[in-house]
């Protein structure tokens, strides 16, 4: 605990005296620190890919462009960083929006089934690229109240990260049903699994069990964060079970 001391003398008639007023001011420290980090955070992530742009940029400029084949190389580089970075800024915003409570939803009623399919059908062409199968199991015309755009972006980045930690040969199942009061949707992956001791944290901002590896697949640590708010928007929970190297399933459970 951090207590914080405000000391007043005071003049009595046996003599003179102290009075002590502490105040807990732990909270507020932790908020200072957490607030801290973030920007600290922020920062590094920011700089990694403008860091290397930059590096790329002054190569070229410094006579690799004469190459046409370096020239090639290194565009594809800065092509790919600025689309990271773009990805990441975008991530940032959204996150803020979300955590300041900016976003309001526009619940509809949809079938569940059809929102999935339709949301399976923009990711579907990379996943089948990355050599994964895709098994769909939709309990189906059961009707459920979402953010059509934002229960699609939860999907996505599920489905985003089953198929970046999955290496190819692999599978993702994607379920969904409906029980009495509830109802669920899961995404399931044979891939890399995340070890029991990172398991608690992977919903932190910037958290990643492996820095490099979600790098190189242009993850940008804030997928999750990001999921976990849209579903409890939603009045939901998000529910982990991994094991390493056998795979990650990830259950959304939302009140019907
Ligand atoms: P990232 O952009 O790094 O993927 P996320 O917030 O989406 O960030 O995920 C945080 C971390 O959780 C990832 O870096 C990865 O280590 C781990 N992770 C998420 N989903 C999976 C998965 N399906 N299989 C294995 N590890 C995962």
């Amino acid at each position: 605990r951090i207590l914080e001391a405000n000391l007043t003398p005071v003049w009595g008639e046996t003599g003179i005296g102290v009075v002590a007023v502490l105040h807990d001011i732990t909270a507020i420290r932790h908020l200072e620190q957490m607030r801290t980090e973030f920007v600290a955070n922020v920062s590094h992530e920011l700089k990694t890919p403008v860091t290397s742009l930059r590096g790329f940029a002054e190569t070229l400029l410094d006579g690799a462009a004469e190459d046409p084949e370096m020239r090639r190389e290194f565009l594809e580089i800065i092509h790919h960083e600025s689309l990271r970075l773009e990805r990441l800024i975008g991530d940032l915003l959204d996150l803020s929006k979300i955590e300041s409570r900016k976003v309001r939803l526009n619940l509809e009623e949809v079938r569940a089934d059809d929102l999935i399919q339709r949301t399976v059908r923009t990711i579907e062409k990379q996943i089948r690229q990355e050599e994964l199968d895709l098994h769909l199991e939709l309990e189906k015309s059961f009707t459920v109240r979402v953010d059509q755009d934002r229960f699609s972006q939860i999907l996505i980045n599920l489905l985003s990260n089953a198929m970046s930690y999955t290496p190819a040969g692999g599978s993702i199942t994607l379920s969904a049903g409906k029980e009495e009061k509830q109802w669920w949707v899961q995404v399931a992956d044979t891939g890399i699994g995340i070890p029991e001791e990172d398991q608690p944290r992977i919903f932190e901002r910037f958290y990643r069990v492996d820095k490099a590896r979600s790098r190189e697949s242009g993850g940008t640590g804030l997928g999750l964060a990001i999921v976990k708010h849209l579903v409890e928007a939603h009045h939901g929970s998000i529910h982990l079970e991994s094991r390493p190297g056998e795979g990650t399933c990830f259950t959304l459970y939302f009140p019907l």
